[in-house]
């Protein structure tokens, strides 16, 4: 498996150096133009991060702008719901759209009526003719790669018949797939895109911003180079499966400024790698699977891959941008590890997250020389490298929560916590030797017992008169605050669940979700939603935005505190 682990941001990559060159040379003059241009057909996905990230972050450190376009010429399978998602995305990951200082959005749909006076223009050149052949016809005289294709019985009809032909198509005199409108190339290229496209098609579909409007649609090569010309589109950024339809893109292009239509320099369209992330899948049409048939508890489940999943999951906008800025540009498909997304978060939130304290898998600790009713003020700090952020206070009885494999009766070699005999310090509290535990008929421990030390609390003289080799955290049963813990964990259980062709829900791990009853330090009892804390010895935690409310959290695993994937607990 190919994985990258750069960590270093990049300090130039082959679309800076061009646009550089472009500078340099005056080409644009120093405009920079670029579009992040979605299909609204589903959510976005960590995928279009980096599109996303890569298109306004040119834009913004060139001192120019990024158009947020949807590339909406699928009616059957577009949506309003989608575009709000989508545009909820983009704002959310820190970026913005905006044309003469006010927020615009771009649809291509907005150009239906010039795309279809263009392809009026396109037939009146001769560059343009209406094919009455079936589909399967077609794609048997398109030729293979070894075989040059066959031109189209009706590929030399006349200018009048054409357009007459391809009115009345728009009209809606015909029934779908009885004609299409072809783009007049070259049937014997040795690139498939180049023999004779097709850039229109008759679709009785309604359209979610035109409505009934339009029975012929523009196919997405024929919109994509028309769109970006008529936005003044400097450099075109897309994925590298879009190399071959370049020279489409370009002869289209190029034609229209030979009619008149465009000025040059025109736009100029530039590839890059598409992200592919471990234990992800990044393809619309299988998320939606996933999301259909139950896999997953919708397209914000914490799990997806999907931007509303990560986010819901916690991940912050700047992890994310952290994360493609670590991965860069490339002209080559590459795996990148899981790690190295979850490493982002990790170094994103480490200097930003409060520290608290949380039992996950509680049983409970009895100080039994702690005198009962009594509570007393323990202190620490709220993250240990800012003092400036203060302390959190939180109170310390005789009876607290601690986690269950802190305790080992009969422990192994290198165990240096709770064991009867042994002593430990209670995090930001006291030194306590372990005296024994108490156990249920099936041998459960029900309860652990030690004893305290009163002249060892942290931050007293005392305190550094106890060596001791274990700490452990813990939180006091009386005012703790209970919590539901959604333990997430990868999707899926292989780096590469779809490669091959692969059936990716054979690849499912089951063991993604994990739901546990926890106590947590009081002070997390009122964490506002999207409320993101360290976990002392856990990891990374958010207060669910959706599910969790002041004065009962709900909290969701980011991730663990460092990477264990595949390795012993
Ligand atoms: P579809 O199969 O529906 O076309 P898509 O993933 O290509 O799916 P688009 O909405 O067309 O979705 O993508 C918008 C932009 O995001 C495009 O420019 C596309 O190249 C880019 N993009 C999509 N997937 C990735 C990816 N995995 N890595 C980088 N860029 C991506
Ligand atoms: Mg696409």
């Amino acid at each position: 498996m190919n994985t990258e682990r750069n960590d270093a941001p990049p300090a130039s990559n082959f679309i800076r150096n061009a646009i550089d060159e472009d500078n340099r040379s005056g080409k644009w003059g120093q405009r920079v133009e670029t579009r992040f241009p979605p299909e609204p057909n589903g959510y976005l996905h960590i995928g279009h991060a980096k599109s996303i990230c890569l298109n306004f972050g040119v834009a913004r450190s060139y001192g120019g702008i990024c158009h947020l376009r949807f590339d909406d010429t699928n009616p059957e399978k577009e949506s309003v719901e989608y575009v709000d998602s989508i545009i909820d995305a983009v704002k959310w990951l820190g970026f913005e759209w905006k044309k003469d200082g006010n927020e615009h959005v771009y649809y291509a749909s907005d150009y239906y009526d010039k795309l279809y006076e263009f392809a009026e223009l396109l037939i009146q050149r001769g560059k343009a003719y209406v094919d009455s052949q079936s589909a399967e016809e077609m794609r048997v005289s398109r030729g293979s790669a070894t075989e040059v294709g066959k031109p189209s019985p009706f590929r030399e009809r006349s200018v009048e018949e054409n357009l007459d032909l391809f009115r009345r198509m728009k009209a809606g005199e015909f029934k779908e797939g009885e004609h299409v409108l072809r783009a007049k190339i070259d049937m014997a290229s040795p690139n498939f895109n180049m023999r004779d496209p097709v850039i229109y098609r008759i679709r009785f579909a309604h359209h979610y911003r035109t409505g009934d409007k339009w029975c012929v649609y523009p196919m997405y090569d024929y919109t994509h180079c028309i769109s970006d010309a008529l936005e003044n589109i400097t450099h075109s950024l897309c994925t590298l499966e879009f190399e071959d339809h370049r020279p489409l893109y370009d002869w289209i292009l190029n034609e229209l400024a030979e009619a008149g239509i465009f000025s040059r320099p025109l736009p100029q369209q530039i590839e890059f790698s598409r992200l592919n992330l471990t234990y992800a899948i990044t393809s619309k049409r299988k998320l939606l699977q996933l999301v259909t048939e139950g896999h997953v508890d919708g397209w914000d489940d914490p799990r997806m891959p999907t931007i509303v999943g990560v986010r819901r999951r916690g991940f912050t906008p700047e992890a994310i941008q952290l994360f493609c800025e670590r991965i860069g540009v490339t002209k080559v498909d590459s795996w990148i590890d899981m790690s190295v997304f979850e490493g982002a978060l990790r170094d994103d939130l480490d200097d930003k997250a409060p520290r608290t304290a949380a039992v996950l898998d509680p049983v409970k600790l009895i100080i039994d020389n702690f005198p009962e009713g009594v509570t007393e003020e323990c202190n620490a700090p709220v993250h240990p490298h800012h003092p400036e952020h203060g302390t959190r206070v939180f109170p310390i009885s005789r009876e607290l929560w601690i986690e269950r494999d802190d305790y080992n009766e009969t422990p192994p070699k290198g165990y240096f916590r709770l064991f009867p005999g042994n002593k430990v310090r209670l995090r930001y509290g006291y030194v306590i030797e372990c005296t024994g535990a108490d156990k249920d008929e099936n041998g459960n421990v029900t309860a652990v017992h030690c004893n305290y030390f009163p002249d060892s609390k942290s931050g007293t003289e005392g305190a550094n008169t106890y060596k001791v080799k274990g700490n452990i955290h813990w939180v006091s049963a009386a005012g703790a605050c209970p919590a539901e813990v959604r333990i997430y964990d990868r999707l899926f259980k292989e780096p590469q669940p779809d490669a091959g062709g692969r059936d990716y829900l054979d690849a499912l791990n089951p063991d993604s979700k994990r739901v546990v009853n926890a106590y947590l330090e009081p002070g997390a009892r009122d964490a506002l939603p999207e409320q993101r804390y360290q976990f002392e010895r856990h990891g990374y935690f958010v207060a669910d935005r959706l599910d969790s409310k002041p004065g009962k959290p709900v909290f969701n695993r980011i991730v663990s505190l460092r990477d264990s994937w595949g390795k012993p607990a």
